[in-house]
């Protein structure tokens, strides 16, 4: 309960008051009826009883044991003939569903927080493979600066680069001044590009929001000549009609027409999204390393017309997967106490617990510098097989020890190694081929339940929208009792454990060397 309060904390939450979470439309809930179902149906819920949540409305409660989650959620979901997004938007304005995004519609958001190390790994791993290591005096060009796409210029910064991330929506760029994930705003490129210059020059990390549409900026960037060294993009372009804002249009202009006229609406933004990747491809062919964000902009524009959308990869199989193949992924946990001592005492445990972990070190102290609190108080950081469920036991016994002051909640993202089958993103060029084989996050959520999280849900449609992808979550908390040791010990061990067996199964060297190593059991190996 305190965690689905915690998404639509205002502090946390993009929209609260329409229960909107993150990334476009990503809800908590269907309704505020629906919310305040759910909030009385967990308040009288019995330690041997679980709630089910269909699309964000809770439908009912069974007996089951002690062991077993307490709430199930399916969200999105539709049979596969019937996933698309014009399907789904009649089926929403019935009533019948919501959009769940990842861990907007299964209560583990934890604001820009819980994406930052992953933005950071990404473009650590982007530099190595380019740069030599560091971003310093690099020109970083993105867009988007909500939810997720705020961690940006910090994880650009955090690597020494200079980031210019163009956002329509001034709300939203002050928002990241706010809490320090953005150094500056910039009303004209000009203004802009004369910062860029002179930080690039001396080799000084900065981050500039810039108002106005990507739509736009990229393609005059090219027509100026001026070619940064990276270019991606986190609009929400998997929602053509509430996460794209069409080029041409105010934040004003594009609220009116979305509401009289959304085919309109959403013709224009598909046309602009193939504007905004042929601007992506020229600077490619003029030298920039170009990746898309996880946010199917090129799904978009291929399906508008543009043949050669795909001709840049997606961030996954140029710079995560070979983590996924060890079952590491964006591990999370918060403090229910609300108490940021309890997740510095955390940190500490963690630092001792991983001594030889010089990368956990780095970031730990950076995060510690650099992160703010959103909420309540929570830490991320990417954990794989054979740690996580070593992480869950220490935090349990920081519970029982009473050395923090209330139980801590230990989730991760639906973007995870083995909990999510999406060809435009996380399943991207899968070796096999195997990119569209959705029984994986089907037996993730299986063997969650099976192995007693606290709640477990399923997904449809999450991070590239409706049709795209089909991804799994789960969440266990620690609260010191021995009965919870054993659950996360088996729930922190099978569900990265999942991640190790599908890239197995995909036929990676470096997953069939780790399950070899830590002895997971493959019938077929
Ligand atoms: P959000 O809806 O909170 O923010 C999107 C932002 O893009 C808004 O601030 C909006 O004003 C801006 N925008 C819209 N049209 C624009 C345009 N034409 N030019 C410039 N800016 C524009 O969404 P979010 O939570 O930040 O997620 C962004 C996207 O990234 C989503 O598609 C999401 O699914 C995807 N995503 C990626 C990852 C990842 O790890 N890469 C993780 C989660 C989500």
């Amino acid at each position: 309960m305190r965690m689905l309060m915690n998404n639509l904390d205002p502090e946390v939450a993009e929209r609260p008051d329409d229960l909107v979470v993150y990334g476009g439309s990503g809800r908590a809930a269907r309704s505020w009826a629906a919310f305040d179902a759910i909030v009385r149906a967990l308040r009288e819920l019995e330690n041997d009883e679980t709630l089910l949540v269909q699309s964000g409305k809770p439908v009912g409660i069974f007996r089951t044991h002690a062991d077993a989650p307490r709430v199930l959620i399916a969200n999105s979901n539709l049979v596969p003939h019937w996933g698309n997004w014009d399907e789904f938007r009649r089926l929403e304005a019935l009533g019948l569903t919501m959009y769940g995004q990842m861990t907007a519609g299964s209560w583990i958001y934890i604001g820009s927080q819980g994406i930052v190390q992953g933005t950071y790994e990404t473009f650590a791993e982007a530099a190595r493979q380019h740069f030599g290591g560091t971003l310093k005096g690099k020109f970083i060009l993105t867009a988007g600066l909500g939810g997720m796409g705020g961690a940006q210029p910090l994880a650009v910064t955090m690597n020494e680069g200079v980031c210019l991330a163009v956002e329509p929506d001034v709300t939203r760029i002050q928002r990241r001044l706010d809490t320090r994930y953005c150094d500056e705003i910039a009303s004209t490129l000009d203004e802009a590009l004369d910062q860029v210059r002179e930080a690039c020059s001396q080799g000084q990390p900065l981050s500039i929001g810039l108002l106005g549409n990507a739509a736009e900026i990229y393609p005059e960037l090219v027509r100026r000549g001026i070619i940064p060294d990276m270019v991606t993009d986190q609009t929400s372009a998997h929602d053509a009609l509430n996460g794209y804002i069409p080029a041409g249009l105010s934040m004003e202009e594009a609220a009116e027409l979305r509401a009289r006229d959304p085919q309109e609406y959403i013709k224009r933004s598909m046309n602009s999204m193939v504007l905004h990747v042929q601007a992506m491809l020229e600077m490619q062919r003029q030298g920039a390393v170009v990746f898309d964000y996880g946010n199917n902009l090129r799904g978009q524009a291929l399906a508008a017309g543009e043949q050669h959308a795909l001709d840049f990869p997606g961030f996954v199989p140029a710079y995560i997967r070979p983590l996924f193949c060890e079952g590491k992924g964006p591990f999370r946990w918060v403090a229910l106490s609300g108490d940021p001592e309890d997740i510095y005492r955390t940190d500490e445990a963690l630092l001792n617990l991983f001594p030889e972990n010089e990368s956990l070190k780095r970031w730990i102290t950076l995060a510690q510098q650099k992160i703010q609190f959103q909420g309540l108080p929570a830490r991320i950081c990417w954990l794989g097989y054979g740690e996580r469920d070593k992480a869950g036991l220490l935090f349990n016994d920081l519970v029982a020890k009473g050395i923090v002051r209330a139980p801590i909640v230990i989730g991760r993202d639906h973007l995870d190694s083995g909990s999510v089958a999406s060809p435009y993103r996380e399943t991207e060029s899968m070796k096999d081929g195997s990119d569209a084989i959705a029984d994986w996050p089907l037996l993730n959520a299986l063997v969650n339940t099976a192995s007693g999280a606290t709640w477990v849900s399923l997904h449809h449609g999450g991070g590239v929208g409706i049709g795209y992808s089909m991804h799994a979550g789960q969440v266990i908390v620690a609260d010191g009792t021995p009965e919870a040791a054993q659950r996360l010990s088996r729930v922190l061990t099978n569900d990265p454990g999942m991640g190790v067996i599908r890239h197995v199964d995909a036929g990676y060297d470096e997953a069939i060397d780790c399950a070899q190593e830590k002895g997971v059991k493959i019938p077929m190996l």
